[in-house]
């Protein structure tokens, strides 16, 4: 059953979270010349007309990144996600395309990185093919996320990212995300890998993570941002990101834009943004 589409969320409060930090993510692994590799085992569509009729059904956008790009005062680090955004909307100013991760990845690497994307949604395999042919650094597979890391990792380039990021339609979902990972961080153990979760009512997140922190990862840090209270009956009350082998001082990277980040997209203070290293580096 694959009737998840993310074209009718795209650019939403939590898509912000989730690829702030990737964008961040992306800054500190490229400060080295070494190549890297970014693996995206659920990468959606890649790119989304946010006037298009799917987006417009729940126009989501408008109390996501609506509100961040054009928010005053951002703090610097944000300054690689909002250009991004920018340089896409060049042609006529206004708000119109919003990047799935498969194109922040492509936007914030370098020639000599790789890329591997993968979606197993018919539709959405198809348009992201199209969205990221004519690029060399690019593999796209359409697998079964299960499959990936005996089917693709460790691969050929040691250094690099695995983003998970799942629709979890179903309650199983939280623990085939713990199992893929934990057999993904097996195989390739010096990888960052980013894990994004829901913050619904029913709390399942929290196996998640604590699945995680029993796992044997190291550096295990979580970054939290709520529009409301997380017992909220009903909604998407929060995006959660966990970050394994965090790179060095993206904490203090984060604690600096979370709160900007927060503000903007929960001005009623409604919710909470936290930081918390649920395995700290040098436990680790
Ligand atoms: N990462 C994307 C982004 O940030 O732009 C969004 C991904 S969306 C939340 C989840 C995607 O996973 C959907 O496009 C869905 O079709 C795909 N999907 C669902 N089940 C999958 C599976 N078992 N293996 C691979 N992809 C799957």
């Amino acid at each position: 059953m694959l009737s998840y589409r993310h074209g009718f969320h795209a650019g939403n409060f939590a898509d912000v979270h989730k690829h702030v930090l990737l964008a961040c993510v992306l800054a500190a692994l490229t400060r080295k010349d070494k190549p890297l590799v970014v693996v995206d085992t659920h990468a959606g569509a890649g790119l989304y007309d946010l006037h298009d009729p799917q987006a417009l059904k729940t126009a989501e956008y408008r109390d996501g990144v609506m509100r961040v790009w054009s928010a005053p005062h951002p703090p610097k680090a944000l300054s690689p996600y909002l250009e991004m955004i920018r340089t896409l909307n060049a042609a006529d100013g206004a708000l119109s395309l919003y990047p799935g991760s498969p194109t922040v990845s492509r936007m914030l690497t370098r020639d000599q990185d790789r890329l591997i994307f993968n979606e197993l949604h018919p539709a959405d395999h198809g348009v992201l093919r199209a969205n990221v042919s004519g690029d060399p650094r690019v593999a796209v597979h359409q697998r079964d996320a299960r499959e990936l890391p005996k089917a693709l990792l460790p691969p050929a380039i040691r250094r690099g990212l695995v983003l998970v990021d799942p629709p979890y339609e179903r309650d199983r979902e939280y623990r085939e995300t713990l199992d893929l990972i934990l057999e993904a961080h097996g195989r390739w153990p010096t990888a960052v890998m980013m894990i994004w979760y829901p913050i619904l009512s029913a709390g399942r997140h929290r196996g998640l993570v604590q699945g995680l922190a029993r796992g044997g990862v190291k550096a295990l840090l979580v970054s939290e941002l709520c529009i409301a209270p997380p017992q909220t009956p009903m909604g998407l009350n929060g995006s959660g990101m966990a970050i394994i082998n965090t790179p060095w001082q993206l904490d203090r990277t984060l604690a600096d834009v979370q709160p900007w980040l927060h503000a903007c997209l929960d001005p009623q203070g409604q919710g909470a943004s936290t930081l918390e290293w649920q395995v700290p580096p040098q436990a680790g």
